[in-house]
């Protein structure tokens, strides 16, 4: 008799559907022997890292042989400053990502349950069932915006984390001021909110809420940034979370030393200061979703709107697949049962009027 690998295997892990990245254009053009493909799938920044931070990562290269600050000391400082928080409230990880993780690690035991909105950040059923909890996904509500009522009716005795996702992935849309106070409000203190901005820097609405004021009214309270969208710095992992300091220092307990690498820190903290490239990115992000937004008007097809990266665009079946065709790799969303649907992330301007003409080539070719 032989031992099965598989039967040693915790229960959660072979149930786990892994992450599906955005399809990498080497791959894409590798399959069809095609150049000059363009990706916006990922809601990567068009306008590359910034420049401060490419000349803090060369310079700090010569030091890869030290292990890195893991306390953070630097960033933590500047950060805290930005933020109008303690030092003590910020936690770095590799990724807002690995945040999520920790709080999972922290705060869930077994049939431990998770509310979150559907759909949303793939991410948070891969967290929340390798850490043994049992995911509570909660449909989004008209407009697919969180639909917070149900979300509050969803949580239950065993409910430990409620994550909100504001602006939500994958469809741009955000609850305003009042819908989240109320929602907060309301809580049962032995929920921990989890709030992920990960998109938080581009929205537009004048009355998108102030979650890190909930810090202090409510300790169970957590709010997610990350430099990988604004910042430009997917490649180096870095995001972080503000919490009550008890909160955080549980956190800081759970994390391994040096979760943050040298780099990261080194190129965070130069991003922070170059409020020129968040200038730029701000401003040309506004335009490419004002630009998406009246170009696939015309060509008929409902987008959502948007105060991310990226659009949420009905543009009808199998044209994820056409656009593959065109060189043009966009988020297919049939794995959150929306097939109809994908996701544009915002990209340069000649990269914009690319997605524009070949959605009005296959536009012409079915008609
Ligand atoms: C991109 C993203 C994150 C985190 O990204 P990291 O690269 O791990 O910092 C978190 N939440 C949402 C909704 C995202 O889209």
């Amino acid at each position: 008799m032989t031992v099965s690998i598989r039967d040693l295997l915790n229960p959660h892990i072979l149930s786990l559907e892994p992450y599906q990245p955005g399809k990498p254009v080497e791959e894409l053009e590798r399959e069809l022997g095609i150049t000059g493909s363009i990706k916006v799938a990922s809601n990567e920044n068009a306008w590359g890292p910034s420049p401060a931070a490419l000349v803090a990562l060369r310079r700090a290269l010569d030091d890869a042989n030290r292990y890195p600050d893991g306390a953070c000391f630097a960033l933590r400082d500047r950060l805290a400053r930005e933020r109008g928080v303690d030092p003590e409230q910020l936690v770095f990880g590799c990724g807002a990502d690995e945040l999520l993780e920790l709080l999972a690690k922290c705060f869930l035991a077994p049939g431990d349950e998770v509310v979150y909105a559907w759909p949303s950040f793939a991410m948070y059923p891969i967290v929340v069932q390798g850490n043994g909890g049992t995911p509570v996904p909660v449909p989004l509500g008209a407009d697919l915006v969180h639909d917070l009522p149900a979300m509050a009716n969803a949580v239950g005795p065993l409910t430990k984390l409620v994550i909100v996702c504001n602006p939500n992935n994958p469809t741009g849309t955000s609850v305003g001021a009042e819908a989240f106070d109320r929602f907060a409000r309301a809580l049962p203190e032995s929920v921990v909110l989890v709030v992920d901005e990960a998109y938080a820097e581009y929205a537009r609405r004048p009355d998108f809420p102030d979650a890190l004021a909930w810090i202090g009214r409510r300790p169970g309270t957590v709010v997610l940034r990350t430099f990988s969208k604004l910042y430009g710095l997917a490649g180096l992992r870095i995001g972080y979370g503000i919490a009550d300091p008890e909160l955080a220092s549980y956190l800081q307990r759970a994390r391994h030393p040096f979760n943050v690498n040298r780099l990261a820190e080194v190129a965070a903290l130069a991003a922070l200061d170059d409020g020129e490239h968040v200038e730029k990115t701000l401003r040309g992000n506004a335009e490419g979703i004002e630009y998406l937004t009246r170009e696939l008007g015309a060509l008929g097809i409902e987008v959502w709107p948007s105060d991310a990266n990226f659009l949420l665009a009905r543009t009808g079946a199998a044209v994820y697949e056409k656009l593959l065709r065109d060189g043009v790799i966009v988020r297919p969303l049939h794995g959150f049962g929306m097939p109809d649907h994908v996701r544009i992330t915002v990209g340069l301007p000649e990269e914009n009027e690319r997605v524009v003409k070949a959605l009005r080539r296959i536009r012409e070719a079915s008609a």
